[in-house]
């Protein structure tokens, strides 16, 4: 979709958003091989990679991008193959996801899973930039894997195929980066599942690049403090009817029904807790009992984990979901 140009040399005194890096300004920036149309009409800079696009395009997808492009044709300064030249603060392959995104539809095609890089390169530049219709179809993959609502939990779809075990750490990073609490509740259970108390203190080794993705200080004390906060929540919702057998009305077999309660609680509980809170009704639980205390615990059950669902963000020390 585009040319590569040649190589051109940095600009004395480039137009930017920030005060210049003085070491990427002089280290010689290279044109992009995917974002350079030789019609043209801007040139961004983000670090060392140069994007040659039309400001046109531009400033209709942002106001932000027409406010500055505005203010930068005004002015008048360094140019690149007679196109001004802007210098951004973004990583350029941020920007260079965001732009591809821009230009051709096929890639960033929101009805195909995307790789969590690109969402959050998307979310990053789009959110800076105010570039409104890529940054709802990005979050819109978050919320999708990480909802909002219960009735969103239990229709939750995954589109960002997960290729290392920390995933979940990558997401709930990213949140706190753009401030997105919507997902962090849900992102913090879903960690509680998948990881020991070793890897959300440790972090967890990323095979392909060859680092390690970690949870920030503050996150693996709050990921370590809900485990606790998850399992009493639990207790006293989702599952309080494993300890109201006594309540139920019109039992038929007081004595094996009692038994069946006993043991699913052995099931949930023991010998860890398992965070099940989100779970829906399981036929096993009930197969021993008769039918008044199925009706019985299924009810409880299905409430109590509506209610689970409301405590779930003050479990990892976040703001009611209406605040979210
Ligand atoms: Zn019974």
């Amino acid at each position: 979709m585009a040319s590569s140009g040649s190589s051109e040399r940095a600009p004395k005194r480039p137009r930017t958003d920030e005060p210049v890096d003085e070491h990427l300004a002089n280290s010689g920036p290279t044109n992009s091989s995917t974002v350079w149309f030789d019609d043209g009409s801007i040139v961004l800079q983000a670090e060392n990679t140069r994007f040659r696009v039309h400001r046109t395009v531009m400033a209709l997808n942002s106001p932000i991008f027409e406010d500055m492009l505005n203010i930068g044709q005004s002015r008048g300064e360094e140019s690149v193959e007679d196109c001004p030249l802007v210098v951004l603060h973004d990583s350029a392959k941020d920007l260079e996801t965001v732009l591809r995104a821009l230009y051709d539809r096929r890639y960033f095609d929101d009805d195909k899973d995307q790789p969590f890089d690109t969402i959050a390169s998307i979310l990053r530049v789009s959110k800076k930039y105010d570039i409104q219709h890529l940054y709802e179809k990005a979050l819109e993959y978050l919320t999708a894997e990480f909802p909002g609502t219960l009735d969103d939990w239990d229709s939750r779809s995954i589109r960002i195929p997960s290729f290392n075990n920390g995933h979940y750490f990558d997401v709930i990073n990213l949140a706190r980066e753009l401030t997105l609490p919507i997902i962090l509740p849900a992102a913090f259970y879903l960690c509680l599942q998948r990881y020991s108390c070793e890897q959300i203190l440790g972090g967890i080794p990323n095979r392909t690049a060859g680092e390690v993705i970690r949870l920030s200080p503050s996150d693996q004390k709050v990921a370590i403090v809900g485990m606790r906060q998850v399992v009493c929540a639990s207790a006293a919702t989702t599952f309080e009817w494993l300890g109201q057998h006594h309540e139920v009305e019109g039992c038929s077999n007081r004595i094996a029904c009692a038994d069946a309660f006993h043991m699913t609680s052995h099931s949930i509980w023991k010998p860890f807790p398992s965070y099940a809170a989100l779970c829906i009704w399981d036929v096993e639980w009930g197969k021993d009992m008769c039918k008044k205390c199925v009706a019985f615990a299924k009810r409880r059950h299905s409430k109590g984990r509506e209610f689970f669902w409301t405590r779930l963000p003050e479990c990892f020390d976040l703001p009611p979901w209406a605040d979210s």
